[in-house]
């Protein structure tokens, strides 16, 4: 094969892809911003669905995973001020868990690990990409490392930035619907344990999820206005966590500690048209879904899995043509609508406090909880996206 493909971003996505290409033989350079190790301290939650895990078995990852991850064995659905609710087994489904929740920083060090032992892939810290550009069979990246600009061209090139930097880039048009919601994020601890069952609660300010995360504690994602969430930054723990308590209700009793909190705006975000020879797209760069069902990261996983199905079948001359991306924008196609669907859908629903809908609502969860195959769809959903 000629040039190695270049992946712009080591994030948990870009660095599941060059894991991959490693593990097929394929020569990878990977561009990442942040110093080596500056990720493995994030304790931001993923929820990992089992095909996610299957994915990073597959790699050899998960079992240095294993210890730092909770499984989630129920799912229960609820509204504030309804009576409806829904809960999802796993047993229910044969299934070991229905997903997984793990620390951003725990995914980043166990993959990061993984790579040093891979002699195809070049990952080059401290590497900021700045421009992306292509010409006639190779796309170039100039990227600046401690003062110096540097650029490599290969026939393939995959942005995996999160959609944080290179979005303006020639050729990229995304469809962004910005929900004017903060999601504020922390880790708390309550009184009972959790029983490894993950809650979403509906409330008229916003969908909330409270994850088990280790023995004892949840990671919290509680998402509203931004008028709303910002003074919650703001509050002492103790009056943070009774308002949180006033929201969530008394299924795991009080809550005892809350760690630091921090909030972000939520948006949803897909690519539109990509007019780009030889780059590709994949990840949070690609789409941005609302938190709301846990997808955006296990919709990310399978485009790194896709895209490494497809580069290890093309030929070297085939690498990044147009009708290699079609081929992999089509494979990709179904699930990123459905996972975008999906979450918007969920967001829509529960989250208008239009008069009526909240009744509507409480008899649209009774019935869920007794329509098996539409708990089916939503479970298989969840579990592996397809
Ligand atoms: C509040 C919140 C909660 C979430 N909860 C969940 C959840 O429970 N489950 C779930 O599945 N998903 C969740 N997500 C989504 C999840 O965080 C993302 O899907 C995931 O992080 C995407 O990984 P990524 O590798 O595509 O991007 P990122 O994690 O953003 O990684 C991108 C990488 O690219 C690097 N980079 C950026 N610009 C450049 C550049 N110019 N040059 C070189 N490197 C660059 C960055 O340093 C970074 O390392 C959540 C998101 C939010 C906002």
């Amino acid at each position: 094969m000629s040039e190695p493909i270049i992946i712009v971003g080591g994030g948990p996505v870009g660095a599941t892809l060059a894991l991959l290409l490693a593990q097929r033989g394929v020569a990878v350079t990977v561009l990442e911003a942040r110093q080596q190790g500056a990720a493995y301290g994030e304790g931001r939650a993923l929820a990992l669905s089992h095909g996610s895990r299957r994915i990073l078995e597959k790699l050899g990852v998960w079992n240095k995973l294993a210890p730092h991850a909770t499984a989630i064995h129920t799912i229960h659905v609820s509204q504030k001020g309804s009576i409806g609710r829904s809960k999802l087994y796993a047993s229910d489904y044969m299934q070991e868990a229905l997903g997984y929740v793990l620390s951003y920083g725990a995914l980043s060090e166990a993959l990061a690990l993984a790579l040093t032992e891979k002699p195809t892939v070049n990952f080059i810290f401290e590497a900021i990409a700045e421009a992306i550009t292509h010409s006639g069979s190779q796309a170039s990246v100039s990227y600046s490392q401690a003062g110096e600009t540097y650029t490599i061209t290969s026939p393939l090139v995959v942005l995996a930035d999160g959609g944080r930097s290179l979005d303006a880039l020639f050729g990229l048009a995304r469809e962004t619907k910005e929900y004017g919601h903060d999601a504020l994020i922390s880790k708390v601890r309550a009184e009972l344990p959790h029983h490894n069952i993950a809650y979403e609660r509906f409330t008229p300010n916003g969908p909330m999820a409270l994850l088990p995360n280790g023995e004892r504690d949840f990671s919290l994602v509680w998402t509203g206005k931004k008028e709303y969430i910002t003074p919650l930054l703001a509050l002492s723990d103790a009056e943070f966590l009774t308002q949180f308590h006033q929201q969530f209700g008394d299924r795991v009793g009080r809550f005892l500690s809350v760690e630091k909190r921090m909030a972000f705006p939520l948006k949803l975000s897909q690519l539109k048209a990509t007019d780009t020879p030889h780059l590709v797209v994949i990840g949070n760069a690609a789409q941005t879904m609302h938190p709301v069902a846990g997808q955006g990261f296990n919709v990310g996983l399978r485009d790194a899995e896709s895209l490494a199905q497809l580069v290890v079948a093309s030929s070297a001359t085939a690498l990044g043509t147009a009708s290699m991306l079609d081929a992999y924008r089509a494979s990709r196609k179904n699930d990123t609508k459905g996972g975008l669907f999906f979450t918007d859908f969920l967001v829509n629903i529960f989250s208008n406090d239009v008069v009526g809908a909240s009744g509507l609502r409480s008899v649209g969860l009774g019935l869920f909880d007794i329509i098996k195959p539409i708990k089916q769809h939503l479970v298989s959903k969840m579990s592996f996206g397809k």
